[in-house]
């Protein structure tokens, strides 16, 4: 059996909306998004982004199927007949002697481009128009998603540019991915959701991503490739539980389990240890597999208590091992849970400030 530390069966009930849409090519898409997951928990932002690319790509030429295959066909071929039988194969099954002619079937390698494929889907769903110049290479931005991916597979990417990578991710190509799940199951009583899907605990992870980058902009700031670090870490650990305190150490008996977390409770170095509230870890929830609970911490900023503002700029967990250095800005505000308004106060009153 899959380990996968399960909070709700919503992607269960998602993955049957997607199977009841009838084509190979959306359920191919929504496989290709789910491996692009793994690639982000293994921090290959950059491979992510291109199997992002291309599941859009295939959503669209899917939806397009699933009007008639012909559509996705790339004309150039459609005066070859054996081309043009494989297109209409069904047509030719419902013919009384069509039936027995030899017909191949349709060859998805030869079909149109992404941006025709975007170009036919928007007159189905006209507002998808205002995502055109973020996603395709034509308009020429440097950052739309396909400029990017083509950047990736021709001229091998740039680690340097990850901040670039992780932000087409969260603010592109899952957003866009998003929209059109919805928009091609509107009919539904419940159209497809994307959060659900990918399972929403860990999708959480997305938000914040968005979050940070949002305040990096609106600080004037480059994106940063840390916005995604949540999210890489809760998938690792969803799938995994690695990475794991338990790995560096020496040996590990069930039996003294817990003190071998209690005795992990360091703070790293530069951090002042009084400057800390306890918090529950989003990913792990703060339980050790022996059902210990440990909390993290989380590290408040000290400049923001004059404020008499109790905010994170921090956070260790002991359990599953994220952590957020405050150089990782914006980060520990979006990902750390809200502070309890008691603790708060009672914190406040400790340093006298209240
Ligand atoms: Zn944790």
């Amino acid at each position: 059996m899959k380990h996968v530390l399960i909070q709700s069966g919503h992607f269960l009930t998602e993955w049957e909306k997607v199977s009841s849409l009838k084509s190979q090519l959306i359920v191919s898409a929504v496989n290709v998004i789910e491996s692009a997951y793994w690639l982000i928990g293994g921090d290959h932002y950059q491979q992510a982004l291109v199997l992002l690319d291309n599941a859009i790509e295939l959503v669209l030429k899917g939806e397009l199927e699933r009007i008639h295959p012909v559509l996705v066909a790339d004309h150039r071929n459609l005066g070859d007949f054996e081309t043009l039988k494989s297109v209409l194969k069904d047509a030719f099954r419902q013919h009384p002697a069509g039936a027995q002619v030899s017909i191949a079937d349709f060859d998805f390698e030869r079909t149109i481009y992404f941006e025709t494929a975007f170009d036919r889907v928007a007159e189905l769903y006209p507002s998808i128009r205002s995502w055109r110049k973020r996603l395709l290479t034509k308009g020429g931005d440097p950052n739309a998603l396909h400029a990017l991916r083509n950047g990736i597979m021709h001229y091998k990417g740039d680690r340097d540019e990850n901040g670039r990578y992780v932000a087409a991710i969260v603010e592109v190509a899952l957003p866009f991915l998003e929209e059109l799940l919805k928009l091609i199951t509107q009919q539904a009583a419940e159209p497809i959701r994307l959060s659900h899907l990918l399972k929403e605990w860990i999708y959480r992870e997305v938000e914040v991503a968005k979050g940070v980058l949002s305040d990096l902009q609106s600080a004037g700031r480059a994106p940063e490739a840390y916005a995604i670090a949540p999210l890489a870490h809760h998938i690792l650990w969803s799938h995994t539980r690695w990475p794991s305190p338990q790995d560096d150490l020496d040996m590990v008996t069930m039996n003294d389990e817990w003190y071998d977390y209690a005795a992990r409770q360091k703070f790293p170095s530069g951090w002042d240890g009084d400057l800390t509230i306890d918090v529950d870890c989003p990913i792990c929830h703060s339980f050790t597999p022996d059902n210990s609970h440990i909390p993290a911490k989380a590290l408040i900023n000290g400049e923001k208590l004059n404020e008499k503002i109790v905010a994170p700029e921090g956070f260790i967990c002991y359990i599953c091992g994220f952590q957020i250095e405050p150089t990782q800005t914006y980060l520990a505000k979006h990902f750390v849970p809200a502070i309890d308004p008691d603790k708060a106060t009672e914190f406040l009153k400790d340093f006298g400030f209240v």
